[in-house]
């Protein structure tokens, strides 16, 4: 394994789950992220596509919050 899944979420620090889980873009912290809507999972960020490059990256919500242009539409 290349990269280390913390115990806790480094965003709202509950319990990591190792099968949902991403790297922020902006500040490489790990947090919760499922890609499945229907499961129970709290999601501690979003992802994106990147308009240029086309590639997908995750923000965590702390991030989110500090780069308002990272959200679009309504909050
Ligand atoms: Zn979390
Ligand atoms: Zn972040």
């Amino acid at each position: 394994m290349p990269e280390d899944v913390p115990e806790n979420c480094e965003v709202c620090g509950d319990a990591m789950d190792a099968n949902h889980n991403a790297n922020c873009a902006l500040c490489g912290r790990i947090f919760h992220l499922t890609w499945d809507t229907r499961l129970p999972i709290r999601d501690c960020g979003r992802f994106d596509i990147d308009e240029e490059s086309l590639a997908l990256y995750f923000t965590c919500n702390d991030c989110v919050a500090k780069r308002p242009q990272a959200a679009p539409g309504p909050a």
